[in-house]
């Protein structure tokens, strides 16, 4: 059963999200080379609790840490750890708070200093994914429309989509139903009313599909070693279309006059 949310209620997962939405932000503007991942993790449960808030994943059967750090071929749910990030890498970050007894859940991933050029195009093209995918989040759409959006444009840069873990409802449980695929068929599929609440995250791949765990239980990577990207919001549907709750204002990226002014 998918649970509407109410108005009040709506307002609530904003919060979350919008909380949710400024650590991933603020784990941004942290990576670079050297920096370790559990140094990101202490950095995110900090800034959740100072906001009143509680780190969701934190114990969420029984998983260790307040973000999900996944490098190169790990595609989800890695761990946090002293591996110290290197240039060239690219780094998944999950983050969920839990704030007023709601769920706010984003994920992006970030180059880390210079970095491949074929592997920053599989970043862009999972964040246009995603976008793409909002832009289906309309009452009176279904959910195939969804997974349709982000398999179709995956797909056509030669990238696959992850199949054995999708996006799902949120609210005041972070896993709600329904579950959200990255991959479907246009018109097929439950019908979306206002007041949904999806986190919708695409996982897209530069070779095969599939993946599989690491001894840790909790480790996903992708089953040939190539790099995965991972991205995603917490979206209510309104009558006036999506509202993404884990959108914060990115500061302005230096320009190239600005870049060329230090060299
Ligand atoms: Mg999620």
């Amino acid at each position: 059963m998918i649970i509407g949310k109410s108005r009040k209620e709506l307002e609530q997962m904003r919060a979350a999200g919008q909380l949710a939405g400024q650590v991933r932000e603020a784990l941004r503007r942290m990576v670079q080379p050297g920096v370790t991942t559990l140094e990101l993790d202490a950095a995110a449960e900090k800034m959740i609790r100072d906001a009143g808030a509680l780190p969701t994943f934190k114990g969420y059967h029984g998983f260790p840490y307040s973000i999900c750090a996944s490098v190169n071929e790990q595609v989800v749910h890695g761990f946090p750890s002293d591996y110290e990030l290197q240039e060239g890498d690219i780094l998944s970050i999950d983050v969920g708070a839990t704030l007023h007894g709601f769920v706010g859940d984003t994920a992006t991933t970030v180059p880390v200093g210079w970095v491949r050029l074929d592997w920053l195009q599989l970043i862009r093209v999972a964040e246009e994914c995603l976008e793409r995918a909002i832009r289906e989040c309309w009452p009176g759409r279904h959910l195939g429309d969804i997974g349709w959006a982000v398999q179709a444009h995956a797909e056509a840069h030669g990238y696959s989509v992850v199949r054995e873990y999708v996006g799902h409802g949120i609210g005041r449980r972070m896993h709600e139903d329904p579950q959200i695929p990255n991959y479907g068929t246009p018109g097929r599929g439950t019908k979306i009313k206002a007041g949904y609440v999806f986190a919708i995250e695409p996982m897209i791949n530069v070779g095969t599909h599939q993946t599989k765990t690491l001894k840790d239980g909790w480790t996903v990577v992708t089953l040939d070693g190539q790099p995965s990207a991972h991205v995603e919001h917490t979206i209510a549907i309104t009558d006036e279309g999506p509202e993404v709750f884990t959108r914060v204002e990115r500061p302005a990226e230096p320009q190239p006059a600005e870049v060329a002014a230090h060299l």
